[in-house]
């Protein structure tokens, strides 16, 4: 096991070179192939979290024409393909409803109007919506053209007056698939953890695009080190710091918004449908990363107050007891203490599946990456 992040004199301190301005060690520039195909859409709750099994990454391809009758749309017509609510001052929780993968992928977007941006924190599906009337398929336009309730009925950027700045939480296809629509004319950010991964022949792998069949998204990203602070195009701070949290996948990556302590972590974790972990992951990496997020959220000085914000399913709950509680559930399945559910090959792989009673929390992963983590802490099976 490695730590990437350590203490200091009881403060907490980083191993990689904290950045101090803007983005700096810009890495790489990588681009891929392609346009994404588009389809119809879907509703979101209002409720802080939602409680149902949907597998999120999900590694099968979807299979929108079949006999079997299909599942009703929860959107009636004309209604768009997002939602978007407020979370907090600046900050909007948008949901993909209906996208044809059903992985419903959160999308956070955060209004800094005294630095013309829009951070956008991953991009969903692209607009591969089941509702074939849906309006707003395109995010950039649901963006810009949709009226948002929670924002005095005003889109939440109208008209496009704010410029976007696009950081993606991790390259699976769930995340990136709508980018192209801003990588033309908006920074467009990555985790600098491994590079490598994130390079043009391997994308369509490692975002599951190839294994989906379909086509890669272009885009370019700046690779940002971690502790790097967000700034706007024109230099200007947008008050959060992004985060190297390896472990879903190399390039997973959380967003900390100290002044507003909401810490937003991807695909890391979230409740009510399977944690997954592709066969790029690391169970070892993740509870590095887990570690590393506990003593942020406690060495804030505001611990009880800080919310947590996940690529599905979790926005808004206690971001301490979600990180303790999906901790203790790992702990659980490397002890031995949960049973495995299901067995079957993926990708070459024989994959588990671990469910919390009560269905909290669930995992599914190569076996290898248990047997992996329980030799790194001596969990003895
Ligand atoms: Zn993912």
């Amino acid at each position: 096991m490695h730590s990437a992040w350590g203490m200091v004199d009881g403060n907490e301190s980083w191993s990689e070179p904290r950045c101090t301005g803007g983005r700096r060690a810009l890495i790489a520039l990588f681009a891929s192939a392609s346009s994404v195909p588009t389809a119809g859409q879907h509703t979101q709750n209002n409720t802080a979290t939602e409680r149902n099994n949907q597998s999120m990454c999900r590694l099968d391809p979807p299979t929108p024409h079949t006999n079997a009758p299909a599942a009703a749309s929860p959107l009636s017509h004309g209604q768009p393909a997002f939602t978007a609510r407020r979370l907090t001052r600046t900050t909007f929780l948008i949901t993909e409803v209906d996208d044809i993968y059903d992985e419903h992928p959160f999308i956070y977007a955060k209004l800094i109007p005294v630095a013309r941006t829009l951070l956008l924190l991953d991009t969903g599906c692209g607009g591969a919506t089941r509702a074939p009337d849906a309006s707003f398929p395109r995010l950039r336009d649901f963006l810009e053209r949709a009226p948002v309730a929670d924002n005095s009925g005003r889109a939440l950027n109208a008209g496009g007056e704010l410029a976007y700045v696009v950081v993606l939480s991790h390259c699976h296809y769930d995340h990136i698939l709508g980018v192209e629509q801003f990588a033309g004319d908006s920074t467009i950010i990555a985790s600098g953890n491994d590079p490598a991964f994130l390079a043009p022949n391997v994308l369509p792998e490692h975002s599951l695009c190839a294994n989906l069949r379909i086509q890669t998204p272009s885009y370019t990203p700046i690779l940002l080190p971690h502790r790097a602070p967000i700034s706007s195009a024109g230099g200007h701070p947008l008050g959060v710091e992004l985060l190297h949290t390896p472990g879903h996948t190399p390039d997973e990556l959380a967003l900390w918004d100290e002044e507003e302590g909401m810490l937003y972590v991807g695909d890391t974790l979230y409740e009510w449908a399977p944690i997954i972990f592709p066969n790029e992951g690391s169970i070892v990496e993740w509870l590095d990363t887990v570690d590393n997020l506990i003593r942020l959220v406690e060495g804030s000085g505001k611990a009880s107050t800080v919310r947590i914000g996940c690529g599905h399913k979790t926005a808004g709950g206690g971001a301490q007891e979600v990180l303790l509680s999906t901790k203790a559930f790992m702990f659980d399945v490397l002890a031995g203490r949960e049973d495995v559910k299901d067995r079957w090959e993926k990708r070459g792989e024989i994959h588990v599946r671990y469910a919390q009673s009560g269905g909290r929390y669930s995992l599914i992963c190569p076996e290898r990456l248990v047997e992996e983590a329980r030799k790194a802490t001596n969990f003895k099976m």
